[in-house]
């Protein structure tokens, strides 16, 4: 029998569930030769949320960083977690630029492509499948893990033979929200080991707390590779420890064969390193959270909601958060929720709870999902739900990068014209996040404020019905505060004067894109901005008809609530 062999995820996947992906490069460069030693199937150390912390908090080159860990990792695989098309961003990107990226980071230091899509749409993930294998690289195909009323097992294998077809060489159970039981993570690694010839590896968090004794049970199905994190960043929104699971294999005929004593130094490595990002571990994220298991939502999803509604002893929008969320998901076709399917669905569950109305405000990504542009989803989208949101506008069934013009050439010729584009990976940093990468690559960016001890912010706590949320979009923090209508507030609280007929921003977030001009006509419903708020993208629309005479914003800037973004003057 096969030993079982391990994916360390503590450069990864441990840091983005725990410690909002802060981790830092010279946090992890330290103990990279010790993790070189133990003898793991790989470790995942890039590619999720790590690119956009990088650059939008951190002020760190993630090309750097990965070439920094390939010069310290001389024996164990790099491996990173890509989203399909949409790469480590949000959306689609043409196939000239999935190309691109895939080529530069493999050339750039990583081994092993973790490729997944959220709707499990394999038309998602082909392209850069095959990019990986041309490189030469390790390509690991994902069934995004979900249990719906039209999801079976019998799906998932045919995925994976889908995926075989397409020449991976492994495939990975990926459990986001650590929902697969003991007995379903038997059958269906048993079923992976006879209908196809790929290494499985499974992929579980914690949350649910039913993780362990899965593994165990994937050990006697045949497993290939488990997904553990080093127990000072285990648990709770994390992977199990490491060093446990191995304990637990010593001596049986699934004995991975690493060394307790070398996992033991590396841990109290980590205890410090957790130590020293104290701040951010929110205790919530570490505890075994069982409503997922009745609700199916990913823990660390809405952790930060439900602390702040206790605090504020309104748990009561809690619960209708909870409830709307499947609801939200049925009316999508049931997709697996993980990134961006478990933002594009979370948030707008809650703004249909704080809209007060179900679907009166629908981001940009709700709208692309009904008409196709993500993929074919699980089961048909509601079509009454469908058709109001987006009328009788045309939903494609074609493969949705096809309709994407390629824009790689686009984005280098003109980062280089302004100057701050030196490079591929540079031109590729543009046009993953053309609103974010001209700062950080300008050099702008400023590293975000370390955790120092003892200056803990004290926390508001107001006895009152709450207006003010917080929102954990992939380990990101937002505010999210909701207004009663004509109350208008400064940034530092005090009252503004505004004309009797300006726009407000019912949003935190930043202005893309202005949608009119000064002297332009609007009817109620008109696009009059684009905001990006939450990660996702919204179109503002004017709620009243006249003529813009004014415009208090212009993209790039961040906008407050309650913030005046332009005047329309009713003719
Ligand atoms: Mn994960």
């Amino acid at each position: 029998m096969a030993k079982v062999r391990f994916t360390e995820t503590a450069l990864r996947d441990a840091h983005q569930s725990l410690l909002a992906t802060r981790m830092r490069t010279r946090d992890m460069i330290p103990i990279a030769e010790e993790m070189d030693n133990v003898g793991y199937f790989s470790v995942e150390a890039w590619g999720g949320a790590t690119f956009d912390t990088c650059i939008r908090y951190l002020n760190e080159d993630p090309w750097e960083r990965l070439r920094q860990l390939k010069s310290e990792f001389n024996k164990t695989p790099i491996q990173m977690l890509l989203r399909g098309q949409n790469l480590v961003g949000y959306k689609h990107y043409p196939d000239d630029v999935v190309t691109k990226f895939v080529e530069k980071s493999y050339e750039n230091g990583v081994d092993i492509f973790r490729i997944f899509d959220a709707l499990n749409d394999v038309r998602n993930m082909e392209k850069a499948i095959k990019v990986a294998k041309d490189q030469g690289a390790h390509v690991q195909g994902t069934i995004s893990y979900t249990i719906s009323p039209v999801h079976t097992l019998d799906d998932f294998v045919n995925l994976a033979k889908d995926l075989e077809a397409l020449d991976c060489d492994s495939v990975a159970i990926k459990d986001m929200a650590g929902l697969i039981t003991p007995t379903a993570a038997y059958d269906l690694v048993s079923a992976l080991k006879e209908e196809t010839d790929l290494l499985v590896d499974l992929h579980c968090h914690c949350t649910s707390g039913m993780t362990p004794i899965s593994y165990y049970a994937a050990c006697q199905a045949g497993v290939d590779i488990l997904d553990t994190a080093i127990s000072p960043l285990a648990w709770g929104t994390s992977q199990p420890p490491t060093e446990s699971i191995v304990a637990a294999l010593q001596g049986t005929e699934f004995d991975t064969g690493l060394d307790l004593n070398l996992l033991t130094h590396i841990k109290k490595y980590f205890e410090n390193i957790k130590d020293k990002y104290h701040c951010i571990l929110d205790p919530i994220s570490e505890s075994v959270d069982t409503d997922v298991l009745l609700y199916q939502i990913p823990g660390g999803m809405l952790s930060n909601l439900i602390s702040q509604l206790k605090e504020q002893g309104a748990i009561d929008r809690y619960n209708d958060v909870l409830d709307e969320m499947p609801r939200v998901r049925k009316d999508m076709g049931y997709p697996p929720l993980v990134t961006p399917t478990s933002q594009i669905v979370g948030i707008q569950s809650v703004m249909n709870v704080l809209g007060g109305e179900r679907y009166k405000t629908v981001s940009n990504e709700v709208k692309e999902y009904m008409k196709g542009m993500y993929g074919k989803s699980p089961a048909p989208v509601d079509p009454e739900i469908s058709k109001e949101i987006i009328g009788d506008e045309e939903v494609i069934t074609c493969r949705p990068a096809d309709l994407i013009e390629p824009e790689f050439d686009k984005f280098k010729s003109e980062g280089e014209e302004k100057g701050f584009v030196k490079s591929d990976e540079d031109a590729l940093t543009y046009a993953l996040y053309p609103q974010i990468a001209p700062r950080f690559l300008k050099g702008e960016t400023e590293e975000e404020k370390m955790c120092t001890h003892g200056d803990d912010d004290d926390i508001n706590v107001e006895e009152s019905i709450p207006t003010e949320y917080t929102v954990d979009v992939d380990g990101d923090i937002f505010e999210v505060t909701i207004l009663p209508t004509g109350v208008v507030e400064g940034d530092d609280g005090e009252e503004v004067e505004y004309d009797p007929d300006t726009v407000f921003s019912a949003m935190q977030g930043m202005v893309i894109k202005l949608s009119v001009e000064v002297g332009d006509t609007v009817e109620i419903g008109d696009p009059i901005c684009v905001m990006e708020a939450m990660k996702m993208e919204n179109n503002i629309e004017a709620e009243k008809a006249g003529v813009v005479t004014e415009i208090l914003v212009e993209p790039g800037d961040a906008v407050a609530v309650g913030e005046g973004l332009m005047v329309i003057k009713p003719e």
